[in-house]
């Protein structure tokens, strides 16, 4: 039986989640406003390696700005975000290297598309982890192999379906060995029949072990994969904890509503 004072109890154990050491991700009243409107209001929270975080929330709730803030694609208006010991929000930041622990993969697929998969894949690493050519194509080579794209090395991205363009941009992540992996709705703008493949290979990397934070409409994805679901709603996290419990038994009425509009 789990007693209070077990870390352990917040979450089942789905994936080896470190609580003992630093987490990757920790957030300190954190706000965010464009203007004077405040669209993030002390957000506060931590995820440890290995875990998985699903955010969920209605839209204009916050959620892609709050991502865009961990890797300062937005700056803050205050508080501190610290990324595996480094301050992200540190004046002194070298951005750049800051980024390169972070992976990123968006609702749009974004991949550069006058170059192939394996130029995207290799470039940033040759550009930014002076990779050798050798090394680049050897890493890509094998993040591909984890997406199940190994034959379209050397495609164009316009040539891919959607559901591959998007496992292409998270083998481009992964070949950066970023500590952490953020998730802005990956499968929004996908097919329906083409969610299911990108789904399988975000589940087969939590279940490999990675640390990620993921921003989705899945709910069904949230419930079996997520260790923990925050959901959010004007700019606060109103609820969060074990996905059973956030998606099951909701205990805030604002998020009983939104799960009965979605599910
Ligand atoms: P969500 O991802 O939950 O749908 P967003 O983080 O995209 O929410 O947006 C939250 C709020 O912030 C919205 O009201 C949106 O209009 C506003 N917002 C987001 N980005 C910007 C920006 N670059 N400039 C001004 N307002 C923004
Ligand atoms: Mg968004």
């Amino acid at each position: 039986v789990a007693c209070e004072t077990d870390p352990a109890a917040e979450a089942p154990a789905r994936h080896r989640v470190d609580r003992t050491g630093e987490p990757i991700v920790r957030i300190t009243k954190l706000a965010k406003s464009f203007g004077d409107n405040e669209v993030l209001t002390d957000i506060n929270g931590a995820v440890h390696r290995g875990e998985v975080v699903c955010i969920i929330g209605p839209s204009g709730s916050g959620k892609s700005t709050l991502l865009r803030c961990i890797n300062l694609l937005e700056v803050p208006t205050s508080g501190e975000i610290v990324v595996d010991g480094q301050s992200m929000t540190d004046p002194d930041i070298d951005i750049d290297a800051a980024r390169t622990r972070i992976g990123m993969v968006f609702q749009s697929f974004n991949l550069f598309s006058h170059l192939s998969v394996r130029e995207n894949l290799t470039v940033p690493q040759r550009k930014v982890l002076k990779r050798s050519k050798a090394e680049a194509d050897r890493v890509a080579e094998h993040n591909l192999e984890r997406v199940g794209l190994s034959d379209k090395i050397d495609a164009s991205p316009a040539s891919l379906s959607g559901g591959q363009q998007q496992r292409a941009a998270i083998a481009r992540a992964l070949s950066m060995d970023p500590d952490v992996m953020l998730f802005d709705e990956p499968t929004s703008a996908l097919d329906p029949e083409l969610v299911g493949d990108v789904l399988n290979v975000m589940r087969s990397l939590a279940d490999e072990g990675m640390t990620m934070i993921v921003v989705t409409h899945e709910m069904a994805f949230a419930r079996d994969v997520a260790d923990r679901v925050v959901f959010m709603a004007d700019g606060i996290v109103v609820e969060e904890g074990p996905a059973a419990q956030v998606i099951g038994d909701p205990q805030q009425e604002r998020t009983r509503e939104f799960l009965h509009r979605v599910l």
